[in-house]
This record gives C-alpha cells, sequence and structure tokens, in this order.
C-alpha cells in the first residue's frame, strides 16, 4: 500500500488522450463483470487504484484490477475520469474482493460496492488551515498588541489550527486573515479529520491466569508470522477477550491493524468500555448505527493506516485496510455472520480467506463453537486446519452454571401461564436474596399468533406464509418477515363475530405481563429489539441492570450474548423446545448454542448461578447435552450425522432461491431450472420444491438445493447451470453458498 503521500494529485479529467492504454476496473455497481477504460494521461494506473469512471449516464467508483484487454475499439473506448484522492488498496486486498465473488457466486460489482460504500470517504477530507508565525518577521511587519498575542502562542515554531488559535489569542478570524495576507503567518492546508485516537499499548490489563497467559502466548507469537487460524475455545467467563487483547496489544507494538469483529455491535457497550479500560481510548468503530461522517473518517483511517483498532459488525470485513496484522472474530458461532441480502456471505469465512490472503493470524473466539470450526480445528480426526487454544475454567474461581430441566409434563403452569412452579419458586428466592433474574423467550412481541376462538380463522399477513404477531405494548400487529402492521380488530374478519378474537402462545411482553401478575413488587425490563432500538439505549440498559435497578429481565436473543451481569444468579429458559423444530441443518447446533450462551449469563462472579430450562422433551439431545455439559460428545455426534448426510462441512452445499411477483412465473422459472439442470457424478440436485416460506415480502418463493462432495467445485456446476439460462421476465434468482437460512 503506498502512502497517502504518494497519491498522484493530478486526478482532474485529462484532456488529451495519449496513447491507447486502457485498464479493466470492477465498477461499485452490482454487475458480474469488469470492464475496460482508457486510462489517457492518467496513467500508468496501478492494481487497487480507486478511479472514478463513467457507467451508463452515472459517474461511478471503481478499483482498477490491471491491464486491459488489447482489442478494444478506440471509438467505444470510455476514459477513466479521475484517479480518487485515497491510498491505492493493496493487492492483497484486490485479490479479497476478487475471491469472495467467486467463493460466494456473487457479482463483482456487487462486493465493489461493499467496499466503496462511502463515496465522500473517495473525497477530498474537508481541510482546515494550520498556522505558523513566518520568521523572520517581514521587516515592514506592523505589530499591534493584538497580532503580538497571536506571535506569542506561535512562539518557537508552534503550528496551531486556525480555530484554536483564534480561541487561545483572543482574536477573531480577520486579525488572522490579515497577519496571513501581510506576509506575518503562513498557513497550511490539512486534514480536519482528527487522526483517531490511538490505543496506548503501555498499559497493561489484569494479570492473567495460568490458562490464560499460556493461551496468550501462543497468541502474542503468532503476530508477524503469517497466517494462522486459531480456534479460541473457552467457556463462558474465561477471559477471552483479555486473552485476544494482549494479541492486540502486540500486533500494535509491531505497528500493524486489528480488525475486530462483533455479530452484534448494538449491544456491545460492555465490550467498548472494556476496551477503553486496557488500550485508554476507544477503538475506531464501523457498523450501521454510525453516522456518514464517522463512516468515512472510519474508512479513510483504515486506508491510511491510522486507524490502529477497528472493531465492527461483518461489512468491516471490506475496509481497505493499509496494513492487517490480526483479525479476531468474537463469538464465532454466531449466524449474524452470515449476510443474508445483496450479496450473501459468511464474514467468518471470509475473515478466514482475508486472514489467509493478508497473511496474518486470525483468532475466533467462542464458548459454544460452530460445528465447522470445531471439524477445523481436528476434533474428529479430520485434518486439523485450525489450531485449537482451550480455556477451561472460568476466572475468579466462578462456577459454571448447574443447569437444570423443568419438565413441563410433570410441573406444568397454571392454564394461561407461562412460567412453572419450580422456576416461579425459583425467581420468588432470587427476589428475596436481592439477585437478578434472566427469563429468556426468543419471541418479540406479546404473541406469536391471534386466532378467532369463533371460526379458528388466523390473522396472517398479505405479503407473507406468516402469521401476524401481536405487539401490545405498540398496540400493532406486526410481521416480523416484511414488517406489514396493522392495528388489531375486535371483530374477526372471516367470520364478522367480536371479541373473539384470542392472543395465542407467549412473547417477551406476554412473559413480562406474567411477571408483574405473579411479583407486582419486583421491577422487570423487557429486553428485545423493540424496547431496545438505538446504541444508547442498550448502553443505558446495561448500565441500570449492573446498577441493581432491575430484579427481572425478560429478553429475547439479545440477551443471550456477552454480557457480564455480576448479580445475576438465575437464568430461566421460557421455552427451551423452540428452535429444535423444522429441518434446519443447523437447528440443533444453535439451539445448544443459544442456550448455553443464555445460561452462561448466571453466576459469573462468586455466587454460583443456575440455569432452568423449561421443556416438554427433556430426553432430546441438545437439552441432554447442556445438562451433562458433555459439549464434545454432542459436536462429535452431531459431525457424524453432517457426515453420514454429505452436509457441511463434509460437503459443499448451495441453495437457489427463485421469486416472482406471479405463482405462474415462478412456476416457469422453476420448470426452465429443472429442464436444464445438469447431471454429474458426487452433484445431487434436489427440487424444484416450493420454499418453506413460499410467499414472502409479496414474492411466489421457490428453491433447489445442490450438494456435492468436498472435492467438487461446487461454483462451477452452478455458472454451467445458470450462466447461459434466460429466466422470465420478473423472475429472481439469488444463489447461497453454504446457506445458514433454508426458508
Ligand atoms: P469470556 O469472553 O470468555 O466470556 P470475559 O473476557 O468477558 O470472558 O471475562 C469475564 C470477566 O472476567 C470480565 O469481567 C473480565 O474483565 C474478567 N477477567 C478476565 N480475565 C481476568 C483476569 N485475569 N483477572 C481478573 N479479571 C479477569
Ligand atoms: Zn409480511
Amino acid at each position: 500500500m503506498s502512502p497517502a503521500s504518494a497519491i498522484n494529485p493530478q486526478h482532474d479529467l485529462a484532456g488529451a488522450v495519449t496513447g491507447m492504454e486502457t485498464v479493466r476496473v470492477a465498477v461499485a455497481v452490482p454487475v458480474a463483470d469488469a470492464y475496460d477504460y482508457g486510462v489517457g494521461s492518467l496513467g500508468p494506473l496501478s492494481r487497487g487504484t480507486v478511479v472514478w469512471v463513467p457507467f451508463g449516464p452515472r459517474q461511478v467508483a471503481g478499483i482498477v484490477l490491471g491491464p486491459g484487454q488489447a482489442d478494444v475499439n478506440p471509438a467505444r473506448l470510455k476514459m477513466i475520469s479521475a484517479c480518487a484522492p485515497v491510498p491505492i488498496c493493496a493487492p492483497a486486498f484486490v485479490d479479497f474482493i476478487e475471491r469472495v465473488a467467486v467463493w460466494n457466486f456473487a457479482r463483482l460489482g456487487g462486493v465493489v460496492k461493499m467496499v466503496l460504500s462511502q463515496p465522500k470517504a473517495l473525497a477530498p477530507p474537508p481541510q482546515q488551515k494550520l498556522l505558523r508565525a513566518v520568521t523572520p518577521l517581514p521587516a515592514d511587519a506592523n505589530v499591534t498588541k493584538t497580532r503580538q498575542r497571536v506571535l506569542d502562542q506561535l512562539a518557537g515554531g508552534m503550528a496551531m489550527i486556525s480555530a484554536d488559535l483564534q480561541r487561545e489569542a483572543g482574536v477573531s478570524p480577520a486579525v488572522i486573515s490579515a497577519m496571513i495576507t501581510a506576509g506575518m503567518v503562513h498557513a497550511d492546508l490539512v486534514s480536519a479529520d482528527a487522526r483517531p485516537p490511538q490505543p496506548d499499548i503501555t498499559k497493561s490489563g489484569p494479570t492473567l491466569t495460568d490458562d490464560q497467559s499460556t493461551a496468550a502466548t501462543i497468541f502474542c507469537q503468532s503476530i508477524g508470522t503469517g497466517f494462522t487460524p486459531y480456534l479460541l475455545d473457552g467457556v463462558t467467563g474465561s477471559g477471552k477477550t483479555e486473552v485476544y487483547f494482549e494479541a492486540v496489544s502486540r500486533a500494535l507494538a509491531a505497528g500493524q491493524q486489528v480488525l475486530i469483529l462483533l455479530p452484534e455491535i448494538a449491544l456491545s457497550a460492555a465490550w467498548r468500555m472494556r476496551f477503553t479500560q486496557r488500550f485508554g481510548c476507544a477503538p475506531v468503530e464501523w457498523h450501521s448505527d454510525i453516522g456518514i461522517g464517522q463512516k468515512r473518517r472510519a474508512w479513510r483511517a483504515a486506508a491510511d493506516g491510522q486507524a490502529q483498532v477497528v472493531v465492527g459488525a461483518r461489512s468491516a470485513l471490506f475496509l481497505p485496510f493499509a496494513n492487517l496484522g490480526l483479525i479476531v472474530v468474537d463469538e464465532e458461532h454466531e449466524h449474524a455472520f452470515k449476510q443474508e441480502e445483496q450479496v450473501i456471505y459468511q464474514a467468518r469465512d471470509m475473515a478466514v480467506m482475508r486472514a489467509q490472503i493478508e497473511d496474518c493470524p486470525i483468532i475466533l473466539a467462542s464458548a459454544t463453537p460452530s460445528l465447522e470450526s470445531w471439524v477445523n480445528a481436528g476434533e474428529t480426526g479430520e485434518r486439523q486446519r485450525y489450531e485449537r487454544v482451550i480455556l477451561p475454567k472460568r476466572v475468579k474461581n466462578a462456577q459454571l452454571p448447574e443447569i437444570k430441566a423443568v419438565d413441563m409434563r410433570q410441573t406444568p403452569p397454571e392454564r394461561g401461564r407461562w412460567l412453572a412452579p419450580p422456576l416461579v419458586e425459583a425467581i420468588t428466592d432470587r427476589l428475596e436474596r436481592g439477585e437478578q433474574t434472566l427469563l429468556y423467550l426468543n419471541r418479540r412481541g406479546y404473541a406469536p399468533l391471534t386466532l378467532c376462538g369463533g371460526c379458528g380463522h388466523k390473522v396472517t399477513c398479505p405479503n407473507c406464509d406468516s402469521w401476524m404477531v401481536a405487539h401490545r405494548l405498540a398496540g400493532r400487529l406486526r410481521c416480523h418477515h416484511c414488517g406489514h402492521e396493522t392495528r388489531p380488530k375486535d371483530a374477526c374478519s372471516a367470520c364478522g363475530q367480536t371479541d373473539t378474537m384470542q392472543a395465542c402462545g407467549p412473547g417477551v411482553e406476554r412473559v413480562a405481563e406474567e411477571v408483574l401478575m405473579r411479583f407486582p413488587d419486583a421491577s422487570f425490563a423487557v429486553l428485545s429489539s423493540d424496547t431496545i432500538g438505538t446504541p444508547k439505549a442498550a448502553d443505558a440498559f446495561i448500565r441500570s441492570v449492573i446498577d441493581g435497578d432491575v430484579d427481572i429481565i425478560i429478553g429475547t436473543q439479545m440477551a443471550a450474548k456477552g454480557h457480564h451481569f455480576p448479580n445475576l444468579t438465575l437464568v430461566g429458559v421460557v421455552d427451551a423446545d423452540l428452535g429444535l423444530a423444522g429441518g434446519d441443518l443447523r437447528a440443533a447446533e444453535r439451539t445448544f448454542q443459544i442456550l448455553a450462551q443464555v445460561a452462561g449469563r448466571a453466576g459469573r462472579e462468586s455466587r454460583p448461578g443456575t440455569a432452568m430450562l423449561q421443556t416438554l422433551e427433556a430426553e432430546n439431545p441438545v437439552l441432554q447435552t447442556l445438562l451433562t455439559g458433555n459439549r464434545d460428545a454432542f459436536l462429535a455426534q452431531e459431525a457424524e450425522a453432517r457426515q453420514l448426510a454429505g452436509m457441511p462441512p463434509y460437503g459443499r452445499l448451495a441453495a437457489i432461491i427463485l421469486t416472482a411477483d406471479s405463482e405462474e412465473r415462478l412456476f416457469a422459472g422453476m420448470k426452465l431450472l429443472a429442464q436444464t439442470r445438469p447431471y454429474f457424478q458426487n452433484v445431487d440436485i434436489f427440487g424444484p420444491a416450493p420454499a418453506p416460506l413460499s410467499f414472502l415480502k409479496g414474492r411466489h418463493r421457490g428453491r433447489f438445493l445442490v450438494r456435492t462432495t468436498k472435492v467438487v467445485n461446487i461454483q462451477a456446476i452452478l455458472h454451467g447451470w445458470l450462466d447461459e439460462i434466460k429466466l422470465p421476465a420478473g423472475v429472481k434468482m439469488q444463489v447461497d453458498i453454504d446457506p445458514y437460512n433454508f426458508l
């Protein structure tokens, strides 16, 4: 990566076209191909140069891939308009962009669009004047008292930003302008962007336990020695963060940049606080909740190397780091790393790809590793690709929580209630002791279904094949797929009877209602994306829990992750069976992960914690694993089942999803794909089948599933099949490599 100073300042549109040199440019528009453009007098341009080019009627940004083809018709050749005043992207980063597109069967332009998502970052940063006194002063200088104050501030070669100088010297802008005109003060234009705060690596963290320091040493020694992927497998509360902070510190000491990916940035206030404690300043952030200005600065700071640590959501992976030395993926098992829209990719997997291309270590951290990472760490005797580093114990001598099943067949709650007697008793006990409880139910709103008691009619979404979820706090029925909202009605829209509409099943709001009824003196709070919408609200919420203002938290998966509430000693899972049903490849694994995580919120300090799982199916292997704590046996079993079925990580999988505005068109599209399907050894194609959600956001949907063995290049099979297909108008196709979502 060339330093910022090497940017060619002559980036204005060049007039005369000299020679016919062309370059291939990947434009930031979701198209599959790259295009040739003439270089004119801008050249020569190297791979990675960010340029502006005409594309149709617009000017769009793009990245130079390399030389263009020789045989372009000069009459039709369009010219590059300008080079953007940003550092040239490192060749490794351009390799990464190209490989992400190929691997994910995505359009190259779609990936480039993610990289160049901040057009403002490609313009010169805002500028300000940096002022110095001219020495010696011009002979005819008129040094008034006011002007003397300015000169005093600039004494000894001091340079000051105009605004600071005005304030410190107590003078108006006009005074300074006049001094510049009089040749007494010299002004340089510099970027008005503050340099991001630089982490203080002389600070040290807590004294590490023996296990922690063994792990930290392994990571620290890997800095600067090329690509090694690590799986940091440590129980909840084992201090994984402190361990990878050591590696971060080492990479910074080596002058490298660090990228830390977190699954749910909105709730990482606690994480940010810990980083700040450890390094004396906040990290540079990159996620959807920061403003455009902050994004622009973060992008540029990543590109020119000034952002030393960037923490972000999955899209931070597409920042053009100048000098990346370490990647950390925290909570690597989280499905939030899978991007399901536009370019579909799994950020954890792409992070490993990037580390490999950048030739730096990567740490995947989790208490409940994904089956993929666990298999890659050689736990089933497969070839070991990742090194596994284990933290077996919680720090501060905290015990792992005791996990119990509450068999709802034996001790059911009263009719219309959701908390069974043993759980109610445990909550009562915690309230008496002044300890906190978390009730976990991964369902937003009041009730997942509203039904007419007279005729059985269910209230469904007009745009989707799904029920409308009752949200009583908001006084609305909402579709969780498309966001459609209506006001609940007294009369059934099918049979017209009034006062027959009933809420069926619980959501967090309904559990809160029960808590209020059962424990009227307790304070409670609902934690879901409906109640806590912004990072600020999340910060405030976490604060209030830590300060003891809340006795009972009722939360969705937002409450399951990452939080450290010292006084929380009981976790009640309202419906531990939720999520086990359905044909999802990862249903068991995912349920295990989320329940283990949520149970891990209990008893993280001196007081022991208990997790109680309400279930109708206590014999289910997932629950048995939680009760016995034998995680590795469970993963081994899951691995075996996937191996027998030829499923990832032992086989490759791709989903093809067709959507259309009418059923006829969808069928026509599905038929076309079915007729052209290829037949190869080691390749199975399932479908056409209606998708489980056969109507979504107003579109009809159908699916194919392609499964191959690992030696098969599944992308090549898909290209051979799909590239030449001309789908009927109105039919869209999406390809999802290694799908997580089977809807
Ligand atoms: P994990 O990410 O493995 O769940 P954390 O890194 O969140 O664990 O650590 C749990 C808690 O223990 C945090 O409050 C952290 O500050 C604290 N902690 C971690 N390591 C140490 C240590 N060596 N000494 C004291 N406190 C520690
Ligand atoms: Zn809908």
